[in-house]
């Protein structure tokens, strides 16, 4: 087993901490064994064990915070900042605001204390612009490969599928769309990942996990396609139509280094939550590409 540095900021002595020490109380993925971590310790075996109850705490904390940028996201993504300004209650908008300023301040602060070595040594922050355009041309281009794989093998919608969502989407739509329904197969994940990878993209998600892939007009299940993940894809190829994929792939990739979710990707979002209105037991009519067309005016996605 591998040990792990821990430097002293205030002192020139380094401390070793044995991998054995972190990993019987389940807690040695918190640290990351790659990294140097800086602490105002002695080396008594009671420090030790505080900096794994500290780590323990801090992943538990990181934990709450991410709950509460998920809950914060939805909000976002329903309501225009605003009418939150408008309507919200002040009390509660305050409170939020005033937490959320601390918390900036408290982990900022931390991190001014970072030291001069890990700067040097920490990865790159994360993909900048000229990795996003390569990020956006290789979904674009990936769409369509996989389009026109799956194109000779899909078949058109059955009249009573049509029929069903014409209170939805528009019959030229409906007419252009193609399904496949994959049996005992999975789509994969792209080629290009590694690269994508290696640019600081993390969280890519993992399309055999998928219910459906819509790529543009043509969807492909890897699951038995039932009404409403047909809906759900169909609000994908809406979502296209509307947009453009050059424009969709752009807010996807836009939308996924910003959430860093699949699942919270505004255009990802928007599909669950119609998705949700045409599941209700008496679900109202709507265009789809309407809603769309509203978002996008927005600038919701
Ligand atoms: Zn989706």
């Amino acid at each position: 087993m591998g040990e792990r540095l821990y430097y002293n900021v205030y002192a020139v002595n380094t401390i070793q901490v044995s991998s054995e020490l972190l990993h019987p109380l389940g807690v040695g993925d918190f640290v990351d064994s790659g990294s140097l971590l800086q602490m105002s310790i002695t080396e008594s075996s009671e420090d030790k064990l505080s900096i794994v109850r500290m780590n323990a705490e801090l992943r538990h904390a990181q934990l709450e915070l991410l709950s509460a940028h998920c809950a914060t996201h939805k909000l976002r993504l329903r309501f225009p900042a605003q009418l939150l300004a408008r309507h919200g209650r002040r009390d509660v908008l305050r409170k939020s605001i005033e937490t959320a300023s601390a918390l900036n301040e408290y982990y900022s602060s931390i991190e001014k204390q970072f030291p001069s070595e890990e700067a040097v040594a920490a990865p790159a922050p994360g993909p900048n612009e000229s990795h996003l355009l390569l990020a956006m041309e290789s979904v674009a281009s990936f769409m369509r490969d996989q389009r026109d794989h799956y194109f000779p093998v899909a078949k058109a919608l059955t009249a009573e599928q049509t029929g069903r969502l014409g209170s939805y989407f528009p019959a030229d739509l409906l007419n252009r769309i193609k399904v496949v329904e994959l049996q005992g197969a999975r789509v994969s994940n792209p080629a290009f990942y590694p690269q994508m990878r290696a640019l600081g993209f993390n969280n890519l998600p993992d399309f055999a996990h998928l219910n459906s892939l819509t790529f543009i007009d043509v969807l492909v299940f890897n699951e038995h396609m039932l009404e409403r993940t047909l809906f759900h894809a169909m609000v994908h190829a809406a979502q296209y139509q509307v947009l453009g994929l050059e424009r969709y792939t752009e807010l996807f990739v836009r939308g996924f280094v910003d959430v860093r979710f699949h699942f919270l990707i505004p255009l990802e979002a928007h599909a669950f939550l119609l998705e949700s209105r045409f599941a209700r037991p008496n679900p109202d009519r709507f265009s789809v590409e309407d809603e769309v067309r509203l978002w996008a005016k927005q600038n919701r996605y």
